[in-house]
């Protein structure tokens, strides 16, 4: 963002627009490009991993076969071939749909956007996972909700914490919540698993306080050691759910899907054309003749055996250097191990010293709502290659160290402040974030 901060347009923004700012992380992150920083910021999907020959002659094949029609507009629903691949998709995880159910989106994040739109006024509860993807804490946040956190252990949500917390609304007046969002599949950023014999339980939870639970699933099919996990929506038709080819195939195309009950999904198709019109045809098409021309189950393959030894170069370099009283998830899929620093430790304040030390992460902070997280962060060993892992870890373990050197000698720094307006402060998903 360039130019005068001065702003001739405040008395006349929106209340939703009021409160959107760029959070200081975002400025520190313009440093944190540099290539002798080593990000562990980013979730990036690492796109050089794809066959690029093979996806150029595919778009080149494209224009020149049916050039006319994925130039052109199209429906707001999205390509009826697409969405029958959509269901062949879901249907390794468990689900069985219909392409009459599916909405092509710009991306899961536009299906958030959505989502949100159909179902949040100004002041509706939505519970998610404390901590939460950042960019749904923002769609929540512009449609002007509340968010509430549940904790997570390394079993993913816990159920007996999603039930005090909806009892808990229920029993205040108009605090009800609508919302349960969840990434049940190796979550973003928690790098955790909801476990299989805690589904239904909170299925039932969320029933029977007649909340709609909106399943968020971009990494399940990038999983290391097991089949897929299989998705909520499988066994629960009116769980809403999304889908994405960002990780599996490419984030660039931004071709992502909402899969929901046809009333819903009218809705949907409505807010869509109002939105885009339609989504992009031809990265539709793109999608759609990747998926019948190449071995993209084989690329998933390549892609989950790539970041499964970039997640063991950053667990075992953490298990081999990090100081004592640091604790971090393993994950078993996705892109993100969530990291607890030792009691008394910040990881938003240390943040300007990692950039320093030439290794950037994302503090805790950006995943809740309510400005709390501070004592987290986000590693991702998504994009840079294994060495780089090693050596970022070997430096944010230098940077954890003499922070505790420092709190040994000084005492805690003051206590994490809290958020006057939480409800506004979800920062948005730059890519850095996502
Ligand atoms: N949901 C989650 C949990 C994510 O991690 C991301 C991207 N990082 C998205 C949604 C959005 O992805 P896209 O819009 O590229 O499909």
């Amino acid at each position: 963002m360039s130019g005068t901060t001065y702003d001739d347009y405040t008395a006349s923004y929106a209340a939703r627009a009021q409160g959107m700012t760029a959070s200081e992380i975002r400025a520190l992150f313009s440093v944190a490009s540099r290539p002798e920083v080593v990000s562990l910021a980013g979730g990036m999907p690492y796109v050089s991993a794809l066959s690029l020959d093979a996806v150029g002659d595919l778009l080149g094949d494209l224009v020149a076969s049916r050039g006319a029609a994925a130039l052109q507009y199209a429906s707001a629903q999205g390509d009826a071939g697409l969405r029958e691949h959509i269901c062949e998709v879901m249907r390794l995880e468990g689900i069985a749909a219909s392409p009459d159910d599916v909405v092509v989106t710009v991306g899961s994040q536009q299906g958030l956007d959505l989502v949100s739109r159909i179902f949040l006024d100004p002041g509706d509860v939505v519970v998610a996972e404390g901590p939460s993807y950042v960019g749904a804490l923002a769609a929540f946040a512009a449609a002007e909700a509340r968010i509430v956190h549940v904790p997570m252990d390394d079993d993913g949500l816990v159920p007996a914490a999603l039930a005090e917390t909806l009892e808990r609304l229920a029993a205040a007046a108009g605090q009800q919540a609508k919302l349960l969002y969840t990434v049940p599949a190796f979550h973003n950023p928690a790098g955790v698993t909801l476990a299989a014999g805690r589904r239904a339980e909170i299925m039932d939870i969320a029933a029977r306080h007649g909340v709609i639970v909106v399943e968020d699933n971009p990494y399940g099919l990038l999983g290391f050691e097991q089949s897929p996990p299989a998705a909520l929506r499988g066994e629960h038709p009116g769980v809403i759910y999304l889908g994405t080819f960002s990780k599996t195939f490419a984030p660039g195309l931004r071709v992502g899907w909402v899969l929901a009950p046809p009333a819903v999904r009218d809705k949907l198709v409505l807010l869509n054309e109002a939105a885009v019109l339609c989504p992009p045809t031809l990265s539709q098409l793109a999608v759609a003749a990747y998926l019948e021309t190449q071995p993209w189950q084989e690329q998933i393959k390549v892609f989950r055996e790539l970041y499964r030894d970039r997640r063991d170069a950053m667990l075992d370099t953490l298990d081999d250097l990090m100081p004592a009283g640091t604790a971090w998830t393993r994950p078993t899929g996705g892109f993100y191990v969530w990291l607890r620093l030792a009691p008394g430790l910040d990881a938003k304040a240390m943040l300007p010293r990692a950039i320093a030390e030439r290794v950037a992460y994302v503090p805790g902070t950006a995943f809740y709502a309510d400005g709390t997280g501070a004592g987290a962060l986000r590693l991702s060993y998504c994009y840079p290659p294994p060495d780089r892992i090693r050596e970022g870890v070997r430096r944010l373990a230098a940077v954890v160290e003499a922070e505790l050197d420092l709190l040994r000698t000084f005492g805690a720094a003051a206590a994490p402040h809290g958020d006057r307006d939480a409800r506004l402060r979800a920062d948005s998903p730059g890519p850095e974030l996502a």
